[in-house]
């Protein structure tokens, strides 16, 4: 079976170098290992993207010479899909409705650190869900819901946990080589009961990213260091459905001038606005350090 790779970009907002670097890396481990490529789009969030941004992403890996296998799948396309696997946690009781607004859950976090003891925070330092609603009655849940509340579906962690009732943890490339690889020991506790899908949209970034990689075959994952720690919840979502666990490589992250990390709005290193200055795609593969 050939190893299947995909680069899975968002749609909102330009690509600049560090979504080429990615793609390279993809495009690179995959011809190294005869593997195929795919191209994804994560458009769940469709109030910030756009058509415009998705032709503009083909355009610039075309441009790039990046070449992915077709139909592209579009996470849009797929809520169904979504809904059936969010269904089987709720099924299970694997998650709940989260009634707590941002001021509730500030205000739990400020009696609980006042009786003691520094409130725990996950690993991007938001303090974890207090969860006072995670043991809600069935009925005042249906009422809650009925009468039109905003929640959202979050994975009651601790359930999770004991219905997996051992150690996760996953296979990490060291490089792009995949000749060396450490298993990682998963952490999902430390990141407590994060956010599965909203009111209004069946799904997130966790549940999609994990439906999708299995759903398609894929067994390489190759993204950025940004969502290394990530991968511990996605490891825990996967064993919940029991999908097989991809192997994964985070490489670096291309910074800019200043060492920050690159955002969508960073003018001077985005792909369009280098190609319209005159570079070229080898100029773009030096200049992330790909030669
Ligand atoms: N769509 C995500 C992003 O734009 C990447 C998801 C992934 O590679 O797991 O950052």
């Amino acid at each position: 079976m050939r190893p299947v790779f995909r680069f899975a970009p968002s749609p909102n907002g330009r690509l600049h170098l560090g979504h080429a670097f990615s793609a390279l890396v993809n495009q690179r481990m995959a011809q190294g290992c005869g593997g195929r490529l795919l191209l994804r789009i994560e458009d769940i969030d469709v109030a910030r993207c756009t058509p415009e941004f998705e032709a503009a992403i083909y355009r610039d890996l075309e441009w790039l010479g990046i070449e992915w296998e077709t139909p592209v799948r579009r996470q849009s396309e797929h809520f169904g899909e979504y809904r059936d696997l969010l269904g089987r946690l709720i099924e299970e009781e694997l998650v709940y409705p989260a009634f707590m607004s941002r001021g509730e859950v500030r205000a739990a976090i400020v009696e609980a650190e006042a009786k003691g003891g520094r409130w725990p925070r996950d690993p991007d330092g938001a303090p974890l869900y207090p969860g006072l609603d995670r043991t809600l009655g069935a009925r005042e849940r249906r009422r809650r819901i009925d009468r039109g509340d905003p929640f959202a579906w979050r994975l009651d962690s601790a359930a999770a946990l004991e219905r997996i009732a051992r150690p996760l943890a996953w296979t990490e490339y060291a490089d792009m080589g995949m000749q060396t690889a450490a298993s990682i020991d998963a952490r999902p506790q430390d990141w407590g009961d994060v956010v599965i899908a909203r009111r209004d949209v069946p799904t997130s970034y966790l549940l999609s990213v994990v439906a999708d990689d299995a759903l398609q075959g894929v067994d390489r994952v190759v993204r950025g260091r940004d969502l290394y720690l990530a991968t511990s919840v996605q490891r825990l979502l996967q064993e919940l459905f029991g999908f097989a666990p991809p192997a994964y490589f985070h490489h670096r992250l291309v910074t800019g001038p200043d060492g920050r990390k690159l955002s969508k709005s960073a003018g001077d290193s985005g792909i369009a606005e280098l190609r319209e200055r005159g570079a070229t795609p080898a100029e773009i593969r030096s200049m992330v350090g790909l030669d």
